[in-house]
C-alpha cells in the first residue's frame, strides 16, 4: 500500500484537493518502477480511479494495469478511494490525499497535473480549475475582499512525497529497499531545492 503525501502552504483558503469525480475524472500522474527489477519507466503515466484497465489472461481489471518492457512481467494499481482534503495548517504537515494498492510497481514520482480545488477559509467560497504544475497558484476572493483590502490567496505545493503504510518486513538475500531510498543524487537535490525554497519569495 503506498499513499501519496502532499505538503501545502494555504493562506486563506483550506481544503485543497484534485478535482475527482465520475464526470470529472483526475488523471493522477506518475513515474513508475518495477519492483522486480527496479527498472524505471523513462515516460510519465497517469492513472484515474474510475478507469477500467483489463489485465491480461482474464485476471480481472485494475485502474494501472502496466508490462515492465525490462522483465516483461506485468503489474497493476487500484486507487482506493476518494482524494481526502488538505486542510490549512500551520506549520504546514505532509499529509495523505490517497492511497494506492500497487502490485509488483512502485510509484516514485509525482506531477500535480490536472484541475485542483480549494475553498476560501473564512468566505467559504468555492475555487476550481486551480493549476499547480508550476507549485504555485493565486487568486483573489471576492468575498472577503469586502472586508480586507489585500486578501491575496496563496498557496503552493511544495513537497510532494510517498509514504508506505508500516509492515515488518523480513530481510532475505532478495530484498531491496524501498525505490525512495535509491534516488540519485539528482533528484535528492531537486527534492533538497523544494523543501528549503522560500515560496513567497517567487
Ligand atoms: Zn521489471
Amino acid at each position: 500500500m503506498l499513499a501519496l503525501a502532499i505538503t501545502a502552504e494555504l493562506n486563506g483558503v483550506t481544503d485543497l484537493q484534485p478535482e475527482d469525480a465520475e464526470a470529472t475524472p483526475f488523471y493522477y500522474t506518475f513515474k513508475v518502477q518495477c519492483t522486480s527489477c527496479r527498472e524505471i519507466h523513462p515516460n510519465w503515466v497517469s492513472v484515474s480511479r474510475f478507469e477500467q484497465n483489463e489485465q491480461s489472461g482474464s485476471r480481472g481489471e485494475a485502474n494501472f494495469v502496466w508490462r515492465c518492457k525490462n522483465c516483461k512481467r506485468e503489474h497493476t494499481a487500484n486507487i482506493l478511494e476518494a482524494p481526502k482534503p488538505y486542510a490549512q495548517q500551520d506549520p504546514p504537515k505532509p499529509m495523505n490525499i490517497i492511497t494506492i494498492d500497487c502490485r509488483g510497481l512502485e510509484f516514485v514520482e509525482f506531477k500535480a497535473d490536472g484541475d485542483w480545488k480549494a475553498v476560501g477559509a473564512e468566505s467559504g467560497t468555492k475555487f476550481s480549475g486551480i493549476d499547480l504544475t508550476d507549485g504555485e497558484w493565486y487568486d483573489y476572493d471576492e468575498k472577503a475582499g469586502e472586508e480586507n483590502l489585500s486578501p491575496e490567496l496563496y498557496d503552493a505545493i511544495y513537497e510532494l512525497t510517498f509514504t508506505c503504510e508500516r509492515r515488518q518486513q523480513e530481510i532475505t538475500k532478495e530484498y531491496k529497499p524501498p525505490a525512495l531510498l535509491q534516488v540519485d543524487q539528482a533528484s535528492r537535490n531537486i527534492y533538497a531545492n523544494r523543501i528549503t525554497a522560500n515560496p513567497s519569495s517567487t
